[in-house]
């Protein structure tokens, strides 16, 4: 089963978020210092009709870094090419998106981290000098050409910011982090989006939707749709606090926006290890799910809300994750 409050894009999602996207800063909700830093960056650059300059957007996935490099392209007024790191193999991939590209325009590398150190090499000049020199032919007949770009404005976005190559996160003139929602700006992008699907929503069942939906805009949408149906089938279509609840009941997302998936995680580690610390390849064994995706989905809003903890000998549930599912905790840890 789909897990309803995965931050992972699902094909289901994708035609949604397009019709949900905001476009321009003022109906980009919340994120207010990356807001306001980029306003200033963005008239600033177009006060001297230059592009703007290259930007790293990090943060976990469903915070909206594929929204805002749309919006910071429509700001500067320039068309934007997306990608992304898997996509370019190799360095004929690059030349041909950067090649296409209009002066100021914006190119968009979703996935940055995981670019190949080949690619990165041909990347640097373009992204300093504005051109490209490739490789043509092999062996001996190999010769180099260097092909002019227009300046652009490469917006490369990541949840791992650490796996990084230092010389590629230091090209990147403004490096901005997007942190977890507050209740408020998530209930507000709630409200925007049930007025966008027409539907009636109760200003408290809104912030119920927000309050579950983990600080991600992208759960706090689908949740929304789901208790859209439930509204639909269940009551006279409005979404009420009432149909909220039961809807969210229903899809078994408890009020801290936690489900089974969250709940075998840390009571895996309370039963099994005495609440750690416990290494993150030993708990991926025992719940059978990939370290990868427990580090980078499931686990930075636990490390959020305060329910465990990153130790050098390993992760370790807190006193909040033991009251919150109903454990005594041990007395000598
Ligand atoms: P990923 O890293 O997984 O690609 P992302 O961080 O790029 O995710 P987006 O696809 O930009 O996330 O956003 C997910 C959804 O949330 C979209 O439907 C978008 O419209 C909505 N959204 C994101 N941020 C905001 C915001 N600040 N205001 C309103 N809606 C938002």
């Amino acid at each position: 089963m789909e897990r309803v409050i995965s931050s992972e894009q699902s094909n289901y999602d994708e035609g949604f978020e397009l019709s949900l996207r905001p476009q321009t800063l003022s109906q980009y909700i919340g994120q207010e210092t990356v807001k306001d830093n980029l306003s200033i960056f963005i008239e600033a650059a177009k006060g001297r009709s230059e592009s703007l300059d290259h930007v790293l957007l990090y943060g976990p996935p469903g915070l909206g870094k594929t929204t805002l490099a749309t919006v910071i392209a429509n700001e500067m007024g320039v068309n934007v090419k997306m990608t992304s790191g898997p996509a370019i193999e190799r360095p004929g991939d690059l030349a041909a998106v950067v090649s296409s590209l209009e002066p100021g325009d914006v190119l968009f590398i979703d996935e940055i981290h995981r670019l190949n150190r080949a690619i990165e090499e041909v990347l640097y000049p373009a992204m300093e000098d504005f051109c490209l020199d490739i490789v043509v032919g092999k062996g001996p007949s190999a010769k180099s050409i260097r092909l002019d770009l227009p300046p652009f404005t490469l917006i490369g976005a990541t949840t791992r910011a650490g796996s990084l190559s230092a010389p590629l996160r230091d090209r990147f003139g403004v490096p901005l982090r997007l942190e977890y929602y507050d209740v408020k700006p998530l209930q507000d992008i709630v409200t925007r989006s049930a007025r966008l699907f027409d539907v009636d929503i109760d200003h408290i069942a809104a912030e119920e939707i927000a309050r579950r939906s983990r600080g991600t805009p992208r759960i706090a949408n689908r949740l929304l749709r789901r208790v859209r149906d439930y509204a639909q089938v269940r009551g006279d279509g409005n979404i009420t606090v009432q149909i909220a609840k039961e809807a969210l009941e229903m899809l078994q997302v408890d009020a801290h926006g936690l489900d089974h998936i969250d709940h075998k995680l840390i009571v895996g580690m309370i039963e099994r290890f005495r609440g750690g610390p416990v290494g993150i390849d030993t708990l991926s064994a025992s719940i059978g799910e990939e370290s990868v995706t427990i580090e980078d989905v499931y686990e930075p809003y636990l490390l959020q809300i305060g329910f465990i903890q990153r130790t050098p000998r390993g992760r370790v549930a807190t006193r909040l994750a033991y009251d919150h599912f109903g454990y005594a905790m041990p007395e000598e840890i």
